[in-house]
């Protein structure tokens, strides 16, 4: 790809959405009382180092609130800003397809029964998606928009051992080739920063996932949050850690772009955990001031997305 003048030099995520849907479309996070497999013990136990998702249920589903009840609260919330667009229906919190296909199409379904909805977006780990569930979202998909977000985080085995993963990059390897050619759109997540990661296979890493059959990358620098075990790894040793500053992720960012698929969407680039619970690093910039920044560093440097790519 080479970039059109006055258009993003890659493809951001709000174009993403205009090649599919007339209206503009918000994703709606919604809890859908799903647990994880990493800490109930079937996957593993203790769950990834980084995670801070401290409540947990063994039971396959926890209680909260109404999915219906969710999602109109969350609309309340957005028509204040924007009027007349439509939803998805973003199943976020834990792993949304670790329960029995009769329990996920329930929730699902009720997601999709609202009016407002026009499709799923759940996030899941790559582990817990089995043929049955994907011939499932198969046949949804023929009727609203389905994405599956995979949390692959790394592509370095030992990495994800390091961060108490419970599954290999294999797993996630198997799982987006499986998914793809359904219909349903598929995401894949990673985090850069982690113990045991260097800046050259964090690159090698978003290059080599993006040779997958994915359509939407989303991409984040590595949070210290309190309550974690990464937390207690950082206060005992920060050595451990390499932090980058947000300069240097900047212009990791931008490498990342050169060389990955010209064709792949790039949904978001930083996360921002609530003040109290974030130890480090302190950047204090949300995800659309960063891609003002992505935006002119890329523009100074005249490059663009898939630039370098087969190039290095
Ligand atoms: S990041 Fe996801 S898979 Fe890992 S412990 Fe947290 S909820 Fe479970």
């Amino acid at each position: 790809m080479k970039f059109e003048l006055g258009k993003k030099r890659y493809n951001d995520y709000p174009t993403f959405f205009k090649t599919l849907f007339e209206e503009r479309v918000q994703k709606l996070s919604i809890d859908g009382g799903f647990t994880c497999p990493n800490r109930d013990g079937s996957k593993g136990v203790g769950g990834c180092s980084f995670c801070n998702n401290e409540s947990f249920n063994p039971d396959y589903c926890r209680a909260v609130r109404g999915i219906t009840e969710q999602i109109d609260e969350g609309i309340r919330f957005f028509a204040r800003k924007y009027k007349g667009q439509r939803y998805l229906a973003y199943f976020q919190a834990y792993s949304n397809t670790y329960a029995p296909l009769d329990v996920l199409k329930l929730r699902y379904e009720e997601a999709l029964a609202h009016p407002m909805i026009s499709g799923l977006v759940i996030g899941t780990r790559p582990d817990v998606v089995s043929e049955e569930v994907l011939d499932y979202l198969e046949e949804l998909a023929r009727r609203y928009y389905v994405c599956v977000e995979y949390g692959v985080e790394s592509v370095n085995d030992t990495v994800l051992r390091q961060v108490n993963r419970g599954h290999d990059f294999a797993v996630a390897e198997q799982a987006i080739r499986a998914t793809a050619g359904r219909g349903i759109t598929i995401g894949a997540h990673l985090i850069f920063g982690l113990p045991g990661e260097s800046r050259e296979s964090m690159l090698e890493g978003a290059i080599r996932l993006c040779e997958l059959p994915i359509q939407v990358l989303k991409l984040h620098q590595l949070q210290i949050v309190k309550g974690t075990r990464l937390a207690e790894q950082y206060l005992e040793n920060p050595a451990l850690f390499r932090l980058y500053t947000l300069d240097e992720y900047l212009d990791f960012v931008v490498e990342v772009i050169e060389r990955i698929r010209s064709d792949v969407y790039l949904e978001r680039f930083v996360n921002q955990s609530p003040p109290e619970y974030l130890i480090a690093p302190q950047w204090g910039i949300k995800n659309f001031e960063f891609t003002a920044k992505l935006d002119k560093r890329l523009e100074e440097l005249d490059t663009w997305q898939g630039r370098l790519k087969d190039k290095s």
